[in-house]
């Protein structure tokens, strides 16, 4: 298996131009997160940028750098100002009563709610109301050899976001190949996704089609299972119908994650502590995983405890400053989280 995969060295530097440039042609300074590999259990998309209220964004650190999942927002959302028993105060969520109550104690072992005991009853309160700090969500697929066959088996996937609508726009990003007409221009995506070329050297970019905004207020449809296409496939597609209110759930969860973890946690899934890593930096202020073994920017997957190369830091390494400091290896961890922290002002 190669350890190098140009698919995530490019994703990694689609992240950080959306951090620096986003939104693209404009002169708006938006608050903005940028984060990597999100979505739903149906689909996962490569880059994800929240646009956010600068004031919603900083009140939002309230609530501690870790996610809060559907039952916790439940909770946090619906807790009044003033002492109530819990079942007085949050509407009944369409599961068991105890499903709610194990959130108000993971709520308040958090410190993000007040709960108490009167007599055999909780009561809870509000220590912050929860913010409303997504503007906007835009989903970035990363092609960056966007030839024929991927552009056919990305269409299918496309084509499910402009269904369902769960993101605001949609774009591709692909490599800048300098011809004349970008080929990826000569592919048949769905007119509703945006394209972007980006030259990962000097991390610009050039607008090559606005998307059409999706419609994320309206009910979404979820396509199944399609034809699979040829003269004798006379076979009708699947769908499913998702509400509103749901599709704002599964917005706001899916921006809960964003808010943990970033696009900079690949680190976390990787080896920093073998000798081989290293970070790189690359235009645009950008710090990137290298391995010294393969003198490349390695992937996640193949930077595991199964990798063949993998030798742990010598201690040497660690001897000064160590336990406090740790190694290299903890240091990279150490500038990424530094940098992830300083996209969400308050914590
Ligand atoms: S574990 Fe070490 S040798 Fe293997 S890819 Fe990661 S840095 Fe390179």
């Amino acid at each position: 298996m190669s350890r190098y995969s140009a698919e995530f060295n490019f994703e990694l530097r689609t992240c950080r131009w959306a951090e620096r440039e986003w939104p693209p042609d404009s002169d708006d300074d938006r608050s903005t997160l940028v984060a990597r590999q999100l979505g739903t259990k149906h689909r996962r998309w490569d880059t994800l940028v929240l646009e956010c209220d600068p004031v919603g964004l900083r009140e939002r650190a309230n609530f501690g750098p870790k996610r809060l999942d559907g039952d916790l927002l439940h909770v946090v959302k619906n807790a009044p100002t003033e002492w109530a028993y819990y079942r007085d105060a949050v509407p009944h969520p369409g599961y068991p009563w105890r499903y709610v109550r194990e959130a108000i104690h993971r709520a308040d072992d958090r410190g993000i709610v007040d709960a108490r005991r009167a007599g055999n009853r909780i009561q809870i309160r509000r220590k912050w109301s929860y913010p409303d700090w997504v503007d906007r969500i835009v989903a970035i697929e990363n092609k960056p050899d966007l030839d024929a066959s991927a552009a056919r088996s990305l269409e299918a996937q496309l084509e499910y976001d402009v269904a369902m609508a769960l993101s605001d726009e949609t774009w591709v990003a692909t490599e800048q190949t300098g011809a004349p007409v970008e080929p990826v221009l000569l592919e048949g995506l769905p007119t509703e996704v945006g394209v972007i070329v980006l030259d990962t050297e000097t991390l610009s970019a050039d607008v090559e089609w606005y998307p059409r905004s999706l419609a994320v207020s309206d009910p979404g449809t979820r396509i199944l299972e399609r034809p699979s296409g040829g003269d004798h496939d006379g076979s009708a597609a699947r769908f499913d119908s998702i509400s509103a209110d749901e599709k704002a759930e599964i917005r706001l969860e899916i921006a809960e994650r964003a808010y943990e973890r970033g696009w900079r946690s690949f680190v976390d899934t990787m080896r920093p502590d073998c000798r081989f890593f290293g970070l790189r930096s690359h235009a645009g202020n950008q710090l990137v995983p290298y391995c010294d073994a393969i003198d490349e920017c390695q992937t996640a997957t193949a930077c595991s405890g199964s990798c063949p190369e993998f030798e742990p830091e010598p201690p040497a390494w660690r001897m000064r400053g160590w336990p406090i400091d740790g190694g290299p290896g903890a240091r990279c961890r150490r500038l990424l989280a530094d940098r992830r922290e300083r996209r969400r002002p308050g914590l």
